[in-house]
C-alpha cells in the first residue's frame, strides 16, 4: 500500500446546482472531478444510502460505474441503519443500494454510524451476520462499520464483532484527535488493537479546519507558505500506519487538485509540523463555540425541520469573526423562511442523529441568545 493510495473521493458532499437542494447534484462537474481524479491513479469512492437525499449514489452510478470499467474503481457504501425495522430490511436495502449503482458487488461495506441506539437496532437485525454472509457470498470484498461514538463503546463492538470485520470508519483529524468528546486517538489505537483497518472520515471536520480565523490561518502560513492548510490536515491522517483511506468530501475543483497534489507528492508528517498541528488545534478548539461537521444528518430527524448547521455554521463565525456582518446573514436567514432557530421544541429526537455528540437543543438556545442579544436594527 502507498502513501497515494489512500486518498478516497468522499461523496457526501458532492457540487450541487442548488445550494439549497442536495439532490441538484452538479453531475457536470462532479465528472470532470471525476476524470481528473482517476487519470490522476486514485481510484476510492465513499457514498451510503442516505447522502445527498439518497441521491449521491446515482451520481456515482453516472460518474463513475457508467463510464469506466468496474475493476478500476472501488465503491465503499453503507446500510442505512436508522433505518433498520426487521431481518428482511438488510436485504431489501442491499439490493436497492446495488441498484441505485449500478454495480453486483461492493469493494467494501458498512453499516452506517454505529452509536447507542443504532447498534441496538442493527443487532436486533442482525445486520452483522448478514454483512459476514455478503462477505462470504462476495456482495461485498470488506466489511465494516462507520462509527461516531467513544471509544468505550468501540472496543464493546470490537470485543464482540472484530474478528468478521475488515475496516472501522473514524472521524479522525487532528482537531478531534485528544477531544475528550470524540476520542479519536483512543479509537485508533483500538483499531489497531484489534488488526482493524481505519478509513478516515471528516480529516477536514466538515471544513471547520480550513475555514480558520485570520489568526491561525496567519499562523500556518509564518509557519510554511508553500503548504495549503488543507494538506497538513489530510497529511496527519494519512501519515498514521493503520489509516489505509482518507476521505475527501470535494465540491469544487480547486480542493480536488490541491488534496491530489497532497497524495501525489505525499510528504509524512514531520515531529515539527505534528507539535505545530496539536497547537493549532488548541487554539482552535478554544474559539469554535460548536463542533458541527455540517454532517447534516440531525436535519433529516427534525420534525421542526431547523436548519440546524446552518445556524451553528453563522454561530461560530460570528464568535471568530465579531465584527462581521454575521448578525444580519442570521436575521437574513428568518427572511428566506428557515425555520427559526427558536422553534425548537426539545423533543431530543435530533440527538441520535447527531455525529459529534452535540447537545442540539441546548446549543440552539445558545444560538437565539447570542443573535438576539447582538443584534440592533443599525449594525
Ligand atoms: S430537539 Fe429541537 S432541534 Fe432537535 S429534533 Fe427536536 S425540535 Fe428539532
Ligand atoms: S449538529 Fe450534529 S448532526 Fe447536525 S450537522 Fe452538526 S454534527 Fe451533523
Amino acid at each position: 500500500m502507498t502513501y497515494k493510495s489512500k486518498f478516497g473521493f468522499g461523496c457526501m458532499r458532492l457540487p450541487q446546482t442548488d445550494a439549497n437542494d442536495p439532490t441538484k447534484i452538479d453531475q457536470e462537474l462532479f465528472n470532470e472531478m471525476v476524470d481528473i481524479y482517476m487519470e490522476k491513479g486514485f481510484n476510492y469512492f465513499d457514498t451510503s444510502y442516505a447522502y445527498h437525499n439518497g441521491t449521491s449514489e446515482d451520481a456515482i452510478r453516472k460518474a463513475v460505474v457508467e463510464r469506466y470499467p468496474r475493476e478500476s474503481f472501488q465503491i465503499c457504501d453503507k446500510m442505512p441503519t436508522w433505518a433498520l425495522t426487521s431481518e428482511e430490511d438488510n436485504e431489501k436495502y442491499v439490493n436497492e443500494m446495488l441498484e441505485r449503482l449500478g454495480i453486483d458487488y461492493f469493494d467494501v461495506f458498512f453499516i452506517h454510524n454505529i452509536n447507542v441506539p443504532w447498534l441496538k437496532l442493527a443487532e436486533k437485525c442482525n445486520t452483522f451476520e448478514y454483512l459476514k454472509k455478503m462477505k462470504e457470498e462476495g456482495t461485498a470484498k470488506k466489511i465494516g462499520f462507520s462509527f461516531h461514538d467513544n471509544a468505550k463503546l468501540l472496543k464493546e463492538v470490537l470485543d464482540k464483532y472484530g474478528d468478521v470485520l475488515d475496516v472501522v470508519q473514524l472521524e479522525l483529524n487532528y482537531l478531534d484527535w485528544e477531544d475528550p468528546a470524540i476520542e479519536a486517538h483512543k479509537c485508533y489505537d483500538l483499531c489497531v488493537e484489534h488488526g482493524i483497518d481505519v478509513y478516515v472520515m471528516e480529516p477536514l471536520k466538515g471544513g471547520v479546519i480550513v475555514n480558520l480565523p485570520e489568526s491561525i490561518q496567519n499562523d500556518f502560513k509564518e509557519f510554511n507558505p508553500d503548504k495549503s492548510i488543507a494538506s497538513f490536515a489530510l497529511r496527519f491522517c494519512a501519515s498514521l500506519e493503520n489509516v489505509k483511506i482518507v476521505l475527501s468530501g470535494m465540491n469544487k475543483m480547486d480542493d480536488l487538485i490541491d488534496n491530489c497534489n497532497t497524495f501525489e507528492n505525499f510528504e509524512v508528517l514531520s515531529d515539527e509540523e505534528n507539535e505545530f498541528l496539536q497547537k493549532m488545534a488548541l487554539k482552535l478548539n478554544e474559539i469554535v463555540a460548536v463542533p458541527c461537521s455540517e454532517c447534516g444528518y440531525c436535519i433529516k430527524a427534525c420534525p421542526e425541520m431547523i436548519p440546524i448547521p446552518e445556524y451553528f455554521n453563522l454561530y461560530n463565525t460570528s464568535k471568530i469573526q465579531p465584527e462581521s456582518n454575521i448578525y444580519r446573514l442570521y436575521f437574513n436567514k428568518l427572511g428566506e423562511e428557515k425555520v427559526p432557530a427558536d422553534e425548537c421544541t426539545y423533543c431530543g429526537t435530533c440527538l441520535d442523529h447527531c455525529t459529534q455528540q452535540i447537545d442540539i437543543p441546548e446549543e440552539l438556545e445558545k444560538v437565539c441568545e447570542h443573535f438576539e442579544e447582538g443584534f440592533t436594527p443599525y449594525g
